[in-house]
């Protein structure tokens, strides 16, 4: 008898294999996300025939997570994120939870939509500390300092990236660190610390080469290459900028890829590969177009304009100008549409065309004009972030200091996070903070004050004769009474005040939240408290030390630079009264 044909096996649905497509989804996220894309598609539709609600609300989770990577139109994703979250906080599921609240934050960040996101941050965080979470806890510092990166509140995104370091060296996660690193690299290039910020995209990159997560390595590479090129180190960028654009195209990443395809285009074309520049401009163009990204498709524009002039070819040159020209206006991006009228400008006046060349020109000042101005509403829509987050961030600062035994653990610093915080924050001969740091914080204090309409005071002290103290004791001991000072200073100021060293043997204080004529006292107790330290301690011979005060408040400033030379002054007028005193700016003395 002959045997019948078997039938085809019919797959036996099971909750187990949603759970291993869910998993296989989440692994693959990052280095082949059309892949897990498709296994998360997958598991919903299987979750969905066998009724497995937590399998469903996971697949929903790793979908809409694949989407956003790839740049897909955000209403459907939105949809079903928002269902993946109310099923996974119904769930009581809290790795999903947390992942889902920060993709809705990471979304909210795109958009712009700065003060939701940073809401869905600190709710995250609170969720992962209670739960004990360390790498979603990191992850979520990192978002928030990148939220604070957007809005120009630099001193708070790096305060946020140490924490994070710190905690991500806890939770020992490679990937997690490789990523810190990274952000931090970018801020520091905001400060204007380049090499700093080079060496932590270079650590940043040997950390993710550790680890197995390919987009991390691609977006650490693209962070390093971009930023030597900017340096004008095209030669050390191009490797780095080449294995971005390997690594993207293995996973998937179409942001990524972009930036790097833009990235390399640049380089080529400052090393004189125009081919190679055009290649990398063309195929980048379709995929920024795609990904909404109206900077790069300016930029783009750009670069092509550059690479026709550099053939003499005017007429395609003047073409991507004007469409580099029509992007930035949609986007408004007044540094780029600035770069487009300048050169415009430059084509018109080689075509003969002065009165057009002078209009160009025009425009590209007024672009200037405008930039100067953003910046300065981008500021003020900082500090109005920052308002609204108070009142949370008051609860977390409770259960911050609840926590006893993760004090114990943050006392265990990172080498690196110790590090940045010397050479970004601080002075290295006092400790105290440096001269960049202390400018950073007037800016964002002093803006702050204007804002809330309160009053600040700044102070500027001088050590008196302190050229005698080193020719007669010598530069040793000179450095010993500097380092003293700066000890009375900050044992005698409060917390939030800050005590900088502004440069040689000056100080200066930023007192907040405080009046002229408060101030005018507090100066005055400092200035005794140095007269009357017990300076033989320091030397046998070093009788006394005195200083000289200048002091001036917010309510006669309108700038923080104005702020600091009526407090120069003040300081002058102080060392000419004959030393060893405070003055105060005349409105104190009503
Ligand atoms: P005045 O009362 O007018 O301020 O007199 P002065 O001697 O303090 O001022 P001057 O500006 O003439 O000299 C400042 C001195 O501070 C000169 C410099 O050698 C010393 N100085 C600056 N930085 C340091 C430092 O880091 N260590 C030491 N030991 N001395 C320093
Ligand atoms: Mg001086
Ligand atoms: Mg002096």
């Amino acid at each position: 008898m002959k045997a019948r044909a078997q039938p085809p096996a019919i797959p036996r649905l099971s909750p187990e294999q949603v759970d291993a497509l869910n998993a296989e989804a989440f692994e693959l996220r990052m280095s082949d996300t059309p892949r897990a894309l498709q296994l998360a598609q997958q598991a919903h539709d299987l979750a969905l025939a066998i009724d497995h609600p937590r399998g469903l609300a996971y697949a929903l989770l790793r979908w809409s997570l694949c989407e956003f990577i790839l740049g897909e139109p955000m209403a459907e994703l939105q949809a079903r994120l928002d269902r993946a979250h109310s099923l996974l906080e119904a769930l009581g599921e809290v790795p999903g939870h947390l992942d889902a609240l920060n993709l809705q934050a990471l979304i909210r960040t795109r958009q712009g939509a700065y003060e939701q996101a940073l809401l869905l941050h600190q709710r995250t965080l609170e969720l992962a500390r209670l739960h004990h979470v360390y790498q979603a806890e990191a992850r979520a510092l990192n978002n928030m300092a990148l939220v604070h990166h957007a809005l120009g509140q630099l001193p708070d995104a790096l305060e946020l990236l140490q924490h994070s370091l710190e905690v991500a060296a806890r939770a020992g996660s490679i990937t997690n660190q490789a990523y810190t690193l990274g952000q931090l690299g970018q801020v520091l290039q905001g400060i204007g610390e380049m090499e700093l910020a080079v060496e932590h995209l270079q650590r940043s990159l040997r950390c993710a080469r550790q680890s197995p997560d390919l987009a991390r390595q691609a977006t650490s590479a693209l962070n390093l290459g971009a930023l030597l090129s900017r340096l004008g180190q095209h030669a050390e960028a191009r490797p780095h900028l080449e294995e971005a654009l390997t690594l993207s195209r293995r996973t998937g990443n179409v942001s990524d890829l972009g930036q790097a395809l833009l990235g390399l285009g640049q380089s080529c074309l400052a090393q004189g590969e125009a081919d190679a520049a055009l290649a990398a401009f063309e195929e980048a163009r379709p995929l920024a177009q795609r990904m909404g990204d109206i900077p790069s498709l300016c930029s783009i524009e750009l670069g092509l304009a550059d690479l026709w002039r550099a053939r003499n070819e005017l007429a395609p040159a003047q073409g991507a100008l004007e469409r580099a020209l029509g992007h930035a206006s949609d986007g408004r991006i007044s540094a780029l549409a600035g770069r487009a009228h300048l050169a415009l400008s430059e084509l018109a006046e080689l075509r003969g065309d002065p009165a057009l060349a002078l209009q160009h020109y025009k425009a590209h000042h007024a672009c200037e004009q405008r930039l100067l101005g953003e910046r300065s509403q981008q500021r003020l829509r900082g500090l109005f972030v920052r308002h609204q987050a108070q009142a949370l961030s008051q609860e977390l600062q409770a259960a911050r200091q609840a926590d006893q035994e993760k004090q114990a653990l943050l006392t265990q610093l990172s080498a690196q996070a110790d590090l940045l915080r010397q050479l970004s924050h601080e002075d290295a001969l006092t400790g105290l903070a440096n001269r960049r740091w202390l400018d950073l914080l007037l800016e964002q204090e002093f803006e702050r004050a204007a804002r809330f309409r309160h009053p600040l005071s700044l102070a500027m002290l001088d050590l008196d004769h302190f050229k005698d103290v080193n020719d007669r004791f010598g530069h040793a001991v000179g450095d010993a009474v500097l380092r003293q000072v700066g000890r009375l200073l900050r044992d005698h100021c409060r917390r939030a005040d800050v005590v900088a060293r502004y440069g040689g043997e000056e100080f200066t204080l930023l007192l907040v939240e405080t009046t002229l004529p408060l101030a005018s006292q507090l100066c005055d107790k400092l200035r005794q408290q140095i007269e009357t330290f017990d300076w033989h301690k320091l030397h046998p011979d070093l009788q006394r030390i005195t200083v000289s005060i200048g002091l001036a408040g917010n309510a006669e400033a309108h700038t923080p630079a104005s702020l600091c030379a009526l407090a120069d002054a003040q300081l002058y007028s102080a060392k000419s009264a004959g030393r060893n005193c405070v003055r105060p700016s005349p409105a104190a003395a009503d």
